[in-house]
């Protein structure tokens, strides 16, 4: 598609978004004035088939959502994170992997070349030996979530008593989403 038309497409989209006299204008409004106040974080993959707010049926102000190929973390998603759980005291992170992953494949046949590698860089230290790609992606959200346990252990704005750090998969397919023990998560990483 030439870039000109891809620009219309976009346009044409925003305006219908705008002129749509649904739940999400009064909820545009309402959030404007207000200010957001989402109830949970989620950190998912850019993958245009993984949509928060689409998979958890969340409108405008409802989510707090970080999205990066293959879902890892690095300073730029932490500082996003604390941000949401010190000022907008959302009281859940999700670390959301999902079937199908581009980034997690690339890492499992051999990781990336350029700017890719710092994703994949991230996810071979995640994943380890482990070659079967549902089994990686499990283990690359329960790397998220130790390190996000280990990160947010003890912050002087965030009671981690009350902070909730789980993770799950989503099937690209059926549309599921499959929480993982966090127990299993932890004696993982700990190996
Ligand atoms: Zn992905």
């Amino acid at each position: 598609m030439r870039q000109n038309t891809i620009r219309d497409r976009l346009d044409r989209g925003n305006l219908r978004w705008r002129q749509r006299q649904d739940e999400n204008a009064a909820q545009r409004l309402r959030t404007a004035r207000e200010g957001q106040a989402p109830y949970a974080i989620v950190v998912a993959c850019s993958d245009s088939r993984v949509i928060p707010e689409q998979i958890f049926d969340a409108g405008l102000g409802e989510l707090f959502v970080i999205r990066v190929a293959g879902n890892v973390l690095d300073r730029h998603q932490l500082g996003s994170i604390e941000y949401a759980a010190a000022h907008l005291h959302c009281r859940l992170i999700l670390m959301l992997g999902h079937t199908g992953c581009g980034a997690v494949g690339a890492a499992l046949h051999g990781g990336g070349e350029g700017f890719i590698q710092y994703i994949t860089d991230e996810i071979l230290l995640a994943v380890g030996r482990e070659r079967d790609p549902l089994k990686a992606c499990e283990k690359n959200v329960l790397h998220g979530v130790a390190l996000l346990k280990r990160e947010f252990a003890e912050h002087p704005e965030i009671p981690s008593e009350d902070l909730e750090i789980r993770g799950a998969v989503y099937d690209i397919e059926t549309g599921a989403v499959r929480w993982l023990e966090e127990e299993f998560g932890v004696r993982n990483l700990k190996k």
